[in-house]
Parts: C-alpha cells; sequence; structure tokens
C-alpha cells in the first residue's frame, strides 16, 4: 500500500508523482491532504484563496472517489497527523504503508517542512519515498549559468537557456511523458480508506468557516475548479484569444489572456500541460504567450536560489529607501479611492473579483511605490490577502520588479504616469467604467481629487532613490 501527500497538486491527470506511484504499486495508493495551521496562520493568508482551494479539494475528491480511489483528510500539520495516522493504521491491523509520494515544492516554508517529513518517513517510519518535478518544468538546481551552479538573475539569458534546454532530448521526453499522461485521462485506483478514517467534517467545516468570510456574491463569481475546467478554459483561449495575444494581453477591458494563474497556483493544471497543450515551441506563433510562462520559472527560480527575497530587497543597497508609509494613503490605496481612475479601477476589480489584469497589477504597484512612496512590501501583502492566484514567487517578483528593487527589475528611474498608461491601454475607459461605476457616462483618465499629484510625487521618488544609491 502506498500514501500519495497532495500538496498543491491538486488534479489527477498526469500527476507526475501520483502517476508512478500508481504504477508501482498497481493502483493501491491512498490520497491524503494535510492541513497545516502553521500555513493557515501566515499573516498573508486570503480567505478568498483558500475558498478556491478548498473547493478545488472537494472537486478532487469526488474525482477518487469515483475513480475507485479516496483521499482522506488530517487537519494537525504534517509531523503529527502523519504519525497520528501512522498509529491507527497499525491499531487497527492495516498495516503500516511502505510507500509515500509527492510532487516537490520550491517556496521555503515548503523545502524546511519537507526536508523535515522525509527524514521522518524513511528514517523513524522506513517507508520509501519519492518525489516528482510537477511545479516547474525545469526545476532550479537543472539550471545554471555555468558549470559551477551560477545563476541567473536577468530573465533574457535565462530564458535563452530554457528554451536551449527545452530542446534537448532529456526534456523532450520529459515533455513525451507529460503527453502520454494527458492522453490516458484520470487513472485508476483500487484501495479506499476503511470507514473508521474520516477526515469528512475537516473539509465541510473549513468550508463552511471560510464561506462566512466570503459574500454570497464573489462566491458566485468564483471561476469553475479543477484540471477540467482549466483545461476548457485554455481551449476556449486558444480557438479565440491565443492569435491576438500579444497585443489584447496589454488592454485590461479584453479577455484576451488565459488566465490559467489560478489554476497553476493550485496544480489544477501544470505550466508543462499547458506547453503541451497548446503545442508551444520556440517557433511557435505563441511565443511571447510561452515566454510568459518562462517568466512564472525565472521568478520560482530567483526564489528558490535567493529565499531570503521573501522578506528583503533582492537589490540590498534599496533596503535604506526611505519610504513615507502613510498609513492613511495605504487604506485609500486598497480602497480604489486614490482618485487616480486606473489605479482605483484596478483596485476595486481586485476587491470584488480576487483578480486584476497583469497591466494594471504594474501601474497599480508602481502608483504604491513611486507615487504614494509605500514600502512593496505592504503591496505585495495586500495582493496576497486578496488574490486568488496568489503565489509567492511570482507575486514577489512582480512587486520587485515594479519597486525597483528586484532582479532585473524596471530601472528605478522608470516611473509609470498612471494618466498615460490609461490613456494607452484604456482608451475608450471600457475598463474603468465598468470598475468604477460613478464615472460611467463621465469617464476621464486625469484624476479627480487625487490624494497626491504625479509630478510632485515623481520627484520626491527619484530623490529617495538617489540617496539610497549615494549610501
Ligand atoms: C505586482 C504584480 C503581482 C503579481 N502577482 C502574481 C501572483 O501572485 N501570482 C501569479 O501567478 N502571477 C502574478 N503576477 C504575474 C501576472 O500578473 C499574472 O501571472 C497574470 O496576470 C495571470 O493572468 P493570466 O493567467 O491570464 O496570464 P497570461 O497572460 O495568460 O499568462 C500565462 C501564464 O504566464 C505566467 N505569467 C504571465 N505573466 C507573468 C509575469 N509577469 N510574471 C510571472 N508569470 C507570469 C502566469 O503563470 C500566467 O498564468 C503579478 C504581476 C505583478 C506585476
Amino acid at each position: 500500500m502506498g500514501i500519495h501527500w497532495f500538496r498543491r497538486d491538486l488534479r489527477l491527470v498526469g500527476n507526475p508523482a501520483l502517476e508512478k506511484h500508481l504504477k508501482i504499486r498497481e493502483g493501491r495508493v491512498l490520497g491524503v491532504f494535510c492541513f497545516d495551521k502553521k500555513f493557515l496562520s501566515r499573516p498573508d493568508f486570503s480567505a478568498p484563496r483558500f475558498y478556491f482551494f478548498l473547493r478545488t479539494l472537494e472537486h478532487l475528491r469526488k474525482e477518487m472517489r469515483d475513480a475507485g480511489g479516496d483521499l482522506l483528510f488530517l487537519d494537525t500539520g504534517p509531523e503529527e497527523s502523519f504519525r497520528k495516522l501512522f498509529a491507527q493504521m497499525e491499531n487497527e491491523k492495516w498495516g503500516r504503508p511502505v510507500s509515500i509520494s509527492w510532487n516537490r515544492d520550491y517556496e521555503p516554508y515548503a523545502r524546511t517542512r519537507d526536508a523535515r517529513m522525509h527524514e521522518i518517513f524513511e528514517r523513524e517510519f522506513e517507508l520509501t519515498t519519492r518525489t516528482e518535478r510537477d511545479h516547474l518544468l525545469i526545476e532550479p538546481t537543472e539550471l545554471t549559468k555555468d558549470e559551477k551552479g551560477g545563476t541567473y538573475q536577468v530573465y533574457t539569458p535565462f530564458s535563452r537557456k530554457w528554451l536551449k534546454l527545452f530542446q534537448t532530448p532529456e526534456i523532450e521526453n520529459r515533455m513525451d511523458a507529460v503527453s502520454r499522461g494527458l492522453k490516458s485521462g484520470v487513472p485508476e485506483f483500487h484501495a479506499k480508506w476503511p470507514k473508521t478514517f474520516t477526515g469528512e467534517d475537516i473539509l465541510a467545516n473549513y468550508l463552511e468557516k471560510t464561506a462566512d468570510q466570503l459574500t454570497p456574491k464573489f462566491i458566485e463569481h468564483l471561476p469553475e475548479t479543477g484540471h477540467e475546467a482549466a483545461v476548457a478554459l485554455l481551449k476556449d483561449f486558444e480557438k479565440h484569444h491565443a492569435d491576438a495575444y500579444d497585443v489584447a494581453r496589454d488592454i485590461p477591458s479584453v479577455p484576451g489572456t488565459s488566465k490559467m494563474s489560478i489554476y497553476l497556483k493550485h496544480g489544477a493544471i501544470s505550466v508543462p500541460q499547458i506547453i503541451c497543450l497548446l503545442k508551444l515551441t520556440p517557433d511557435s506563433k505563441h511565443l511571447k504567450y510561452f515566454k510568459e510562462l518562462i517568466w512564472r520559472e525565472f521568478y520560482y527560480h530567483i526564489l528558490y536560489h535567493h529565499p531570503r527575497v521573501e522578506t528583503e530587497a533582492f537589490l540590498l543597497k534599496y533596503e535604506s529607501l526611505e519610504w513615507e508609509n502613510s498609513r492613511k494613503n495605504f487604506k485609500l490605496w486598497c480602497e480604489g479611492k486614490t482618485g487616480y481612475p486606473i489605479v482605483d479601477a484596478g483596485m476595486r476589480q481586485l476587491n470584488e473579483t480576487g483578480w486584476m489584469h497583469n497591466r494594471v497589477r504594474m501601474i497599480v504597484a508602481s502608483f504604491l511605490t513611486k507615487d504614494l512612496l509605500i514600502d512593496y512590501r505592504w503591496g505585495e501583502k495586500y495582493f496576497m490577502e486578496k488574490l486568488l492566484d496568489g503565489d509567492l514567487a511570482p507575486n514577489n517578483g512582480g512587486w520587485q520588479w515594479a519597486a525597483s528593487t528586484g532582479c532585473d527589475p524596471q530601472p528605478y528611474f522608470r516611473i509609470f504616469n498612471p494618466v498615460s498608461q490609461s490613456e494607452k491601454f484604456d482608451p475608450r475607459g471600457e475598463y474603468i467604467q465598468k470598475w468604477v461605476p460613478e464615472l460611467r457616462g463621465k469617464f476621464t483618465h486625469e484624476p479627480i481629487n487625487p490624494i497626491v499629484v504625479h509630478s510632485v510625487q515623481r520627484d520626491k521618488c527619484l530623490a529617495m532613490f538617489k540617496r539610497a544609491r549615494a549610501n
């Protein structure tokens, strides 16, 4: 008997560690998901994202049961939960499992947890552990600048090397396996938890408690969960939007992007699966889209090799930036009440739906850091609290890019003018009017009762950066 420990790989189709494990155990693999209170009490915890995650788990359990398998929920953190589970299995003469599998995670917290659990499983319980790559096509340890293991800090050479590796036989084989996994669909399971092992209430309780923190309207408009929903959305993107992506991806009023980030975050689909389904190659017409997926891999590599970016500016000289950090202005930014129509539209879209268009994410992040002179970490945390796709590596990367503190960032002296950004990317004000109802029929790109004056703040920002650079 084997156990697959689900974490953020919430799908059955083409799940690498699960697939291999099922083959070895001839279908006798049971699923476990373990809630972790330490994770749930993180300051960037998000009720909307957690709710979407719970619904995805609910979907996964149904799919597993339909395929002859089962998913058990545990609730006391992995260490205590697995100890109790194995003790119960032995007490009930069910016997200890012989192997446990999971897909690797690259966030600092998860890496520490997994190293500890690996030790416990192997040393204390003598289980064989099997781990696989899933979230990234090319893992951080596989792509280095040179033979000494140097790492890239600039996206363009990173993406060049990434695309070169993509065409090697090793990765081609990997992609063939992904293609086979997609074709073979949901695998068969030949094991169920006995009735005495129940975690039924755990999921239901979390769902109920989390739903209480959300509005019925928010819940009603949540995207569909699960792998099939992700694939259907991707197919729709391929049919209707992919050809125009290079231009439409910057226009927030049109549905020009794939919305895959929400599914990638929870592992309902993986980057290799998207590459396979869209037949992306370095010569394909969808190269721009392909390169966005490589940005995601880039930020994961940066976080893996420089875990300090979770709390510190990548460019350490900018740790001394003298942010103004006005609480009053931060609150107005969060509420979408800055007086700058495009900024307010973006923040209101985020608050109402848990999503914001990429171009607008760049505009509001630039506005918070370079117009309001507020520490990017405040905005990064607020995004994590609200975004359904909130994901440490790309969120930190996006914020540090906009604030000019990151690796390969926007140069510090490039400061978005919110009015010209609005004129360029929402010329007819369709996006603004959708999210700022008081401007319907009388929209403008110009600020109305703005909380700060862009030209004044721009000069202050340049001076703030120059002081930090001179230190
Ligand atoms: C300040 C800021 C914060 C961000 N926070 C997050 C976050 O928490 N989670 C997250 O997934 N993305 C984040 N991004 C990146 C980007 O905005 C989203 O990935 C994108 O908007 C998701 O929409 P989509 O799936 O329709 O993208 P598409 O345009 O369809 O792109 C396809 C996929 O490529 C990847 N991708 C696209 N753009 C980027 C990018 N700039 N950086 C890294 N990967 C990218 C995503 O995985 C995305 O799903 C952030 C960007 C900024 C500027």
